[in-house]
């Protein structure tokens, strides 16, 4: 494939959640993704079901030339290195979840891989993130960039995004 910004979501709620938000950032890069933009790091209550820990969220973005699946896969491998157990309920708790929110000038729409994530506009603590490092990028679908989208959110609900460090976290 050639070589493309992508933009993932990631969010950690079991274990040492900013450990582990770390680490992943270290799994994407040596799986292909050279990860050149990273959020602030947001805590947000639990979603869906909330009788659980609250999350950790972040952001990523860089060039890789992975394709969608390929890109997916790889998102895979990495939550289950970290234990995610996939047999678990939807909505529950888990050490770590890799979503793939945006691949430059990409849409895929398969039973299981669904580009731009289609929950990306609905959620703050999908938007909060994301338009850290993708504020100006146009959702393909949509044709509003991700801090329009954000803007547009309820702000009771952004305001359940809290930033609890700022962007450089992961160096400190
Ligand atoms: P989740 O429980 O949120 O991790 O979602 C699990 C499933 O969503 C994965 O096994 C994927 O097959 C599917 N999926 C569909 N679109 C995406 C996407 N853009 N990024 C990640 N997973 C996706």
């Amino acid at each position: 494939m050639p070589t493309r910004y992508v933009y993932l979501a990631l969010g950690s709620n079991l274990g040492d959640r900013r450990e582990q938000l770390r680490a992943a950032i270290e799994e994407l890069r040596a799986g292909g993704v050279a990860v050149d933009a990273v959020s602030a790091l947001y805590e947000t209550p639990p979603w869906g079901v909330v009788e659980q820990p609250a999350f950790l969220n972040i952001a990523v973005s860089g060039p890789s030339d992975l394709a969608p699946r390929a890109l997916l896969v790889l998102a895979k491998r990495i939550e289950a290195a970290h234990g995610r157990d996939f047999a678990a309920e939807r909505w529950t708790a888990r050490p770590l979840d890799i979503d793939i929110a945006l691949i430059e000038g990409e849409t895929v729409d398969e039973p299981d891989l669904t580009v731009p994530h289609v929950l990306i506009a609905e959620r703050s603590f999908v938007l909060v993130p994301l338009a850290d490092v993708a504020g100006d990028v146009l959702h393909p679908l949509l044709g509003r960039t991700i801090a329009a989208l954000r803007d547009a959110r309820p702000q009771a609900e952004r305001d359940e995004v809290v930033r609890v460090a700022e962007v450089g976290w992961e160096r400190a």
